[in-house]
């Protein structure tokens, strides 16, 4: 069975990911050659620009978790930390910080917009729940009655 890079999931999106690549700096050169226009044509051009920018950014973004996934899911066995992230879908505010900030690409957001972290990617550096400022992360083993209770125990 293919796996790792040769995943045929693992090709395609990484086909894709190159696609959204070269549209961007195809992008980039248009803008470079329009700086010399007007200076409202340059304003309304930068816009457009960080518009597409934003949108490119969501794609590799989510293209990135999706090869990173089928990457995870090509191998043979699959290990968990014990100690991974969760959120309260109740006291999520989709910021988006935890999607945006994690090294492992383990948050990502469901169906009803709510923050989701892939147990499976997850390596409980606790950046998210340092950065979410709802206070809607928890790491597992590490809450605040588990603290305190290893506080009053020394
Ligand atoms: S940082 Fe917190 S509030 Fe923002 S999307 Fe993540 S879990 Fe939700
Ligand atoms: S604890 Fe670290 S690895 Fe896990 S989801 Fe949060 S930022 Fe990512």
């Amino acid at each position: 069975m293919a796996s790792g890079v040769n995943h045929p999931e693992y090709q395609r999106t990484q086909a894709e990911v190159n696609s959204y690549k070269a549209k961007l700096a195809a992008e980039l050169s248009t803008a470079t050659r329009g700086v010399g226009a007007t200076a409202g044509a340059a304003r309304q051009r930068f816009n457009e620009l960080s518009s597409a920018f934003e949108r490119q950014k969501v794609k590799v973004l989510g293209l990135k978790q999706q090869r990173e996934e089928a990457t995870l899911l090509a191998r043979d066995t699959i290990h968990f930390s014990g100690t991974v992230a969760f959120t309260d879908p109740m006291a999520c505010s989709a910021c988006a910080v935890c999607v945006s900030i994690c090294p492992y690409s383990a948050p990502r957001f469901n169906d009803k917009g709510k923050a989701e972290i892939n147990p499976a990617l997850c390596k409980g550096c606790g950046l998210c729940v340092a950065s979410c400022r709802s206070g809607a992360i928890r790491l597992k083993g590490f809450d605040d009655a588990q603290i305190f209770a290893m506080i009053d125990s020394i």
